[in-house]
């Protein structure tokens, strides 16, 4: 197993076009979406993290 992957995966969205999608969130804290190229198929790379579902009431 490799060792040196401290990246995180997580859901996040597509400031864009609202498209979801998992991404990881490197320690430096950028997002990059996995699965496809580091953009997202509209075009544009800034991309949101997710909340998390907590506890739900
Ligand atoms: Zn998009």
């Amino acid at each position: 197993m490799p060792t040196h992957s401290n990246q995180t995966r997580a859901a996040v969205r597509c400031e864009s076009c609202d498209a979801i999608l998992v991404g990881e969130i490197t320690p430096a804290g950028s997002i990059r979406p996995l699965g496809t190229s580091e953009d997202c198929v509209c075009g544009d790379g800034s991309f949101t993290r997710l909340k998390q579902p907590a506890s739900s009431p």
